[in-house]
């Protein structure tokens, strides 16, 4: 609300895109060619290790470097089972195949989210059901989440129902967007009060934390992705992370085609996915993952650099770590006040003529054709966030500008 009031201060005559540009020039420089939006950096062993792997010959889906980054991810996020798989897309549709979706369910996840979320959901049969986002962590709201459950869930003997469709809802879906942990204790609660399944969308916050713990850590089940935009990456590839020893087991079967362990035998017992990340691909993530810590200093640096810059620009707010958690920065982005929101295109070209891979945020799910049909609750802040955002270059290579 507060935010409303604020908008109007700036008038429109007073809103600069040259500002807008100069803030990021000061904050980064000037670009020599074009600066990225996220650009992944080798400065580790990932030649090493490619050589040594393609040496051993175990280049392909069985081999010790899958096990040596499991074994990273566990230690780097304290959960208790990592199981690698091939993309951050796969570890989401495990993830909510082992949550107990079932086609005809709903999965409540927000419209502000990467096609991946949505996409998973749907490969399970299972249709998406919108809830809106907050200003603050830029992911799922908590408020709009109970109120949505409020207004159209029911339990009964077989689960928490949508009264308006009459299916199942089977999981709540948040998602940590560019890197902002949600808010979710809260989600957690209002989660174990309907008695539905809390899947994390972690693809973009591996590093950050919330109240002290690595987000997706102390989910029953995470999905991280690997992509090679991602703050590491091997090329493609994800994960899924669990604290649940058992899930860890279903998980790793299910994604190695649930194949029965014997000598020569091929049994599978149920119908399972070849969703396993190559040794090679495991082989660069080791490399990456050694450098974690590197790169999140690097990005909270270029983060606070754009943070100053942009406290400076009328009409324009840095979108900071919420309160109680620490960012990995994934992408920083900024939100244009309600009152320049018809700028956003114009600020979004003069950045990309200087130079500067600049980015909206994703077009909401509720738009696209596919789920357009889905049903969803008031989504007025994700709408609002959608008209406003700008993500700004954010590698962890960007040195940020000493004032
Ligand atoms: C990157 C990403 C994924 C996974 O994408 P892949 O390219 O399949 O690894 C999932 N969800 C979100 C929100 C993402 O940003």
């Amino acid at each position: 609300m507060s935010e409303v009031m604020v908008d109007s201060v700036v008038a429109s005559s007073d809103f600069k895109l040259e500002t807008i540009v100069d803030a990021v020039r000061r904050a980064v420089g000037t670009p020599n060619g074009v600066l990225g939006l996220h650009e992944p950096v080798f400065a580790g062993n990932e030649i090493a290790y490619l050589e040594e792997c393609i040496k051993s010959t175990f280049v392909s889906s069985v081999g010790p470097f899958v096990d040596r980054f499991e074994r990273m991810l566990e230690q780097v996020t304290g959960a208790k089972r990592a199981v690698a798989v091939v993309n951050g897309t796969a570890a989401l549709h495990a993830c909510f195949r082992l949550a107990g979706v079932e086609p005809g369910d709903e999965v409540i996840s927000p419209a502000l989210t990467f096609i991946a979320t949505t996409n998973a959901i749907a490969y399970c049969g299972a249709t998406p059901h919108f809830v809106d986002s907050s200003l603050e962590t830029l992911g799922m709201d908590a408020r709009a989440l109970a109120v949505r459950l409020d207004a159209i869930a029911q339990r009964t003997a077989t689960g928490t129902i949508n009264r308006e469709t009459g299916r199942r809802i089977a999981a709540i879906s948040p998602m940590h967007t560019f890197g902002h942990p949600v808010a979710l204790d809260e989600i957690a609660a209002i989660a174990h009060e309907w008695g539905i399944a809390l899947v994390e969308d972690a693809a973009e916050s591996l590093g950050s934390t919330y109240k002290g713990h690595a987000v997706g850590s102390q989910a029953r089940l995470a999905a991280l992705s690997f992509n090679g935009n991602k703050i590491v990456t091997t090329g493609g590839g994800g994960a899924i992370l669990t604290n649940d020893e058992e899930l860890g087991r279903r998980a790793k079967h299910l994604t190695t085609t649930a194949k029965l362990p014997h000598k020569w035998a091929f049994v599978h017992d149920e119908i399972g996915f070849n969703y396993r990340l190559p040794n090679l691909n495991a082989a660069l993530g080791c490399a990456q993952l050694e450098q974690l810590d590197g790169f999140l200093a690097s990005k909270r640096q270029l983060a606070a650099a754009y943070e100053r810059v942009f406290a400076g620009v009328p009409g324009v707010r840095f979108s900071r770590e919420p309160a109680g958690t620490t960012s990995n920065y994934w992408l920083n982005a900024v939100l244009l006040d309600e009152a320049h929101a018809e700028r956003r295109d114009d600020v979004l070209t003069a950045l990309n003529e200087a130079g500067f891979g600049a980015r909206p945020a994703w077009t909401l799910m509720h738009r696209l054709p596919m789920f357009a049909q889905s049903p969803r609750g008031d989504l007025s802040t994700a709408e609002s966030i959608e008209r406003r955002l700008i993500n700004l270059p954010s590698s962890a290579s960007i040195r940020p500008r000493d004032e």
